[in-house]
């Protein structure tokens, strides 16, 4: 019997559950929070980071999320002046503590808590 992922829970019977546990809807892993995997979490120094984007593109699980923030504070010719800015953060409900972010900041700008 296949059913739709999404409708699975902690308390699905064993008959509810998909024939080997194939996936039969997208967007699903929204759903599992395997950041409860692991005690060790990325920690984002935002003084450090330069927005590069590095972490964001090599993080395995997309738990580096991109947010878009008000009132950046910009220097230079405009100084005063506020913009729409990024900052980089950790999605904890999915970070697995692989380390992969930490190791490729090029600012040493992420540390491993945890460990
Ligand atoms: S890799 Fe480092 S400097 Fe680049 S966005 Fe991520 S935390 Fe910031
Ligand atoms: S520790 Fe691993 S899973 Fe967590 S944000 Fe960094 S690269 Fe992604």
């Amino acid at each position: 019997m296949a059913v739709d992922l999404n409708k699975l829970h902690l308390r699905a019977p064993w008959q509810d559950l998909t024939t080997g546990m194939m996936i039969h809807a997208g967007g699903t892993s929204v759903e599992f929070h395997t950041g409860e995997w692991t005690a060790v979490k990325p920690s984002i120094d935002q003084d450090k980071c330069k927005k590069c984007g590095r972490c964001h593109m090599v993080c395995p699980d997309s738990a580096i999320v991109v947010r878009v923030v008000d009132n950046a504070r910009m220097e230079g010719p405009g100084c005063g002046k506020t913009a729409l800015d990024r900052m980089y953060q950790v999605d904890t409900d999915h970070c697995k503590g692989c380390g992969i972010c930490a190791y490729n900041c090029p600012f040493d700008a992420i540390e491993m808590e945890g460990m």
